[in-house]
């Protein structure tokens, strides 16, 4: 499916949403369109010496919130629309979950498994120094994602540093969130996407009647945000029936043990050949009868093709934009329930805001205050997202985005339009 696809489905989103809370005309205006671009094109020097040119992206979709947030991917498929997309589904996001951000998304187009550690560091280094001003700790604030980790936080926030006069240095930490923990990262911020994932569903089974102890699920993606929210549901007695990740699909009746499967995956990058499972084809795993799925990998995974053959009760976005428009429809018709990934993986950018904060404020949260900073917030936005499904008679995806919406157009009206 093309990439185009995945901006005009968020735009879909929130013209639907849009026309049932009635968002005022010249807001949705404003929030229809990204503020600003960056494509940089800039040259590595390769290991054997030759020199290799790199695109890199930074879309800001909305800054009105306060300064622009959201990760950086390195990844193939990266393009404007899919940075497009990214970016705005971070305004909401960060609406929803009370953050005081706007929406960001960036990457570089590439496959980083061709490159060594070394050319990795030196195209991140580069890719900094090209972005130049387009980032700062209270503009623009980069983080982790897909195929990024704390590693090349350290090289932006290392090469951004370097590019500042030696006073203003200490004062720039908060560049980039998602950092090593040594190099001012937060406890928490690695697992937090996942944790955060597994407080909704949590919430989420609470009111339905729904116990997770005993509930079979099935996980697409292994990165952190699968195999953490995997984790992190093993002490609710939930059982991992099956996994699918870019090596490969495994399923195990029985039961597959996260924590086992994540070394696994740590050691040969990927799911693929896993002992303790049976290898099966994306079919089966899609199909796999189970309560509930957990799509942790890229975009469109849950579409016109693939909606019908699921066999689940409850969609847990973990990945930004897993389902399509006709996905998300057929999924509704067959009154599987979506919880969205505006909501579900919010815990990545909420404890990436607690970094900042620690940051700011010099200082060093012990594990339990960010878990419980984590949960709270967690909590309220679900309950927002809970109440406007009531009072819209809509789907949860709708619900999230009208809670982002009606917080952004308040702000919008308050501070009115320049000049
Ligand atoms: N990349 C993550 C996301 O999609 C985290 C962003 C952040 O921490 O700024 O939400």
């Amino acid at each position: 499916m093309s990439k185009t696809n995945v901006y005009e489905n968020v735009k879909t989103q929130f013209e639907r949403a849009a026309d049932l809370m009635q968002l005022d005309p010249e807001i949705r205006r404003i929030l229809s369109t990204t503020a600003n671009e960056i494509v940089v094109h800039f040259p590595v020097v390769m290991d054997d010496g030759h020199v290799q040119m790199f695109t890199g992206y930074r879309v800001q979709h909305n800054g009105v919130l306060g300064p622009y947030k959201g990760g950086l991917r390195f990844h193939p498929a990266v393009d404007i629309d899919e940075v497009r997309a990214l970016a705005t589904w971070m305004t909401w996001k960060c609406a929803i979950a009370g953050l005081p951000y706007g929406g960001a998304k960036g990457g570089i187009q590439m496959n980083p498994i061709q490159y060594s550690q070394k050319e990795l560091e030196r195209i991140t280094r580069r890719f900094t120094f090209a972005l130049g001003s387009n980032i700062g700790p209270e503009y623009d604030i980069p983080a982790p994602d897909v195929n990024t980790n704390a590693q090349v936080m350290a090289w932006i926030l290392d090469t951004y540093l370097s590019m500042m006069p030696p006073l203003e240095r200490n004062r720039c930490v908060h560049v980039v969130t998602g950092k090593p923990i040594e190099s001012g990262g937060s406890l928490g911020r690695d697992k937090a996407t996942g944790q955060g994932l597994v407080y909704i569903v949590v919430a989420w089974a609470a009111d339905h009647d729904f116990p997770l102890a005993g509930a079979r699920y099935i996980v697409q993606g292994f990165g952190n945000v699968g195999s953490w929210s995997a984790r992190l549901l093993k002490p609710y007695g939930a059982v991992l029936a099956a996994v699918e990740d870019h090596t490969g699909a495994i399923l195990c009746s029985d039961g597959i043990d996260p924590d086992d499967l994540a070394a696994y995956v740590r050691a040969h990058g990927g799911v693929a050949g896993y002992p303790r499972a049976t290898a099966i084809d994306h079919h089966t795993f899609l199909s796999t009868e189970a309560d509930f799925f957990v799509p942790a990998a890229l975009e469109n995974q849950i579409t016109a093709e693939t909606a019908p053959w699921l066999r689940v009760r409850l969609v847990v976005e973990g990945a930004n934009g897993p389902t399509d428009i006709e996905g998300d429809r057929i999924l509704q018709e067959r009154g599987i329930t979506v919880l969205p990934d505006v909501l579900c993986n919010a815990g990545g950018v909420t404890v990436s805001y607690f970094e900042w904060l620690q940051n700011k404020r010099s200082e060093f949260w012990d594990l339990d205050e960010v878990d419980g900073k984590l949960y709270k917030k967690m909590l309220s936005a679900y309950r927002k997202v809970r109440d406007a499904v009531k009072e819209y008679d809509t789907d949860w995806r709708t619900a999230a985005y009208i809670v982002a919406l009606r917080r952004l157009e308040k702000v919008y009206k308050e501070r009115g339009i320049f000049p």
